[in-house]
């Protein structure tokens, strides 16, 4: 079994951007009802805020003074920090792989502006303080949420430790059509039109690329805006995010020594992530819980 942390702190759940808001606080106390946390393997951290130091590693002070102002600085404090916390207990190997629950989106957030429900870049935030700490300098992102992942491309253009694997639909191109370009570690594919389109897209696009970069840690972005009842693809039911968790584990053990951090936010509806959060800590955790479904 594997030691789990689930980082998550009220805040994220009351203060959650967008009319999905409620799916953020069900997902988490969904985890807690099903008495996952029982088990000695899966933790609840609760998530510290960031600091501002922290944010300003990929963030302008002029805009970190704007966010100040508005009704989302607080929550996106502590989605950053939920996401530091993870990222330095998972390179530090005092647990094994961990779920962020954050209260903001963050993948559309450039250096000075942001758009869709983000502010601060939540997942890119996670690699300049591992570098920082000098727990780690390669990392990979698989991003499966509906839209283009603009922010964490732009801030990463250069990078060539920081493998983007990003699932969109041509839709999301629209915003800036520099983010088509590929590189040898910045890649979009296309979104499938069905549970069984979706997965078998991150089974043929994600493994050989993992394997091949090998990266210290793995992040998935679990977006949820393509599930049936939410706003972007509207292609997924509840029952593909326990899949899609399943084979992105199998490859973050197979070729990161396990080292796995699952981000989700608020664009799910609560019915949904009542079922997929307890279902994705019980596949980090190797609990088995639900294997008969
Ligand atoms: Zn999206
Ligand atoms: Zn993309």
């Amino acid at each position: 079994m594997k030691r789990t942390g689930v980082f998550y702190h009220d805040v994220c759940g009351k203060e959650a951007y967008s009319s999905l808001a409620m799916g953020v606080e069900e997902g988490f106390k969904s985890i807690q009802k099903e008495g996952l946390f029982s088990h000695p393997n899966v933790t609840w951290f609760e998530s510290e805020p960031a600091t501002e130091e922290e944010i300003a590693r990929l963030h302008s002070q002029q805009w970190i003074d704007h966010v100040k102002q508005t009704q989302w600085w607080r929550v996106s404090l502590y989605s950053v920090g939920g996401m530091i916390g993870a990222t330095e207990k998972v390179l530090k190997g005092e647990i094994d792989n961990a779920l962020v629950i954050a209260g903001v989106g963050g993948h559309h957030a450039h250096r000075d502006n942001a758009w869709g429900g983000c502010y601060f870049n939540v997942i890119g935030l996670g690699i300049p303080h591992a570098r920082a700490k000098s727990l780690g300098r390669r990392f990979a992102i698989v991003d499966t949420d509906t839209h283009h992942a603009d922010g964490v491309r732009d801030l990463y253009k250069d990078d060539e430790d920081m493998l983007h694997i990003c699932f969109c639909d041509t839709f999301s191109w629209v915003y800036n059509s520099d983010d088509r370009m590929e590189s040898n570690t910045k890649f979009c594919f296309p979104h499938g039109s069905s549970d069984e389109e979706e997965i078998s897209n991150v089974e043929r696009e994600v493994p050989d690329r993992i394997k091949e970069f090998k990266p210290e840690l793995l992040f998935w972005l679990c977006g949820m805006d393509t599930h049936q009842d939410s706003y972007g693809t509207a292609a997924l039911t509840e029952k593909a995010y326990p899949e899609l968790a399943r084979i992105i584990k199998q490859i973050a053990d197979e070729y990161c020594g396990g080292k796995l951090i699952v981000k989700t936010c608020c664009n799910a509806p609560p019915h949904a992530t009542r079922y997929v959060m307890p279902r994705i800590v019980d596949c980090l955790a190797e609990l088995g819980k639900y294997s008969e479904e």
